[in-house]
């Protein structure tokens, strides 16, 4: 049970995390990175994009937990890492499958949590220049969007 509340706490923080690391390092020293992201051009049309290497960057320290928490049966950093796996699940399967459909899955909502979401990473997608994009955050955005 303690462990349950350890892997949600993971996953709950991991949202903070993502819009924070979003914001501040992928819209500001690591654009690089995420720039392909944002602005498609007919180089970039391969299966991968350079931002998908936040993916691994986040997946390292979640092995790592995990495996030390095995090595060490200490079952809350199993906990830990697994939080953070599934928060990069529901990431992929939200952002990447729902949203920008990079798999042959098309999934409309149009109403609900799910079809607010989509509208709020939207508007991150509309920005036009480094600095004037919104919604950094993805399960959380501002409620406006359950409205428009
Ligand atoms: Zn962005
Ligand atoms: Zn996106």
């Amino acid at each position: 049970m303690r462990n349950l509340v350890f892997l949600l706490a993971a996953f709950l923080f991991m949202e903070f995390v993502a819009w924070f690391s979003h914001k501040y390092i992928m819209h500001g020293f690591l654009w690089s990175l995420h720039k392909d992201h944002h602005i498609k051009t007919n180089q970039n049309d391969s299966l991968f994009e350079k931002n998908d290497l936040f993916f691994l960057i986040y997946a390292i320290p979640a092995m790592i937990l995990i495996i030390a928490g095995f090595i060490n049966s200490y079952p809350y950093l199993i906990a830990i890492g697994a939080g953070i796996t599934l928060y990069g699940f529901a990431y992929f399967s939200i952002h990447d499958v729902l949203i920008h459909h990079r798999l042959p899955v098309n999934l409309i909502i149009n109403k609900g949590y799910f079809a607010a979401l989509v509208k709020a990473h939207q508007a991150h997608h509309s920005g036009k220049n480094i600095r004037d994009f919104k919604n950094y955050g993805l399960l959380i955005f501002p409620r406006r969007f359950f409205k428009e």
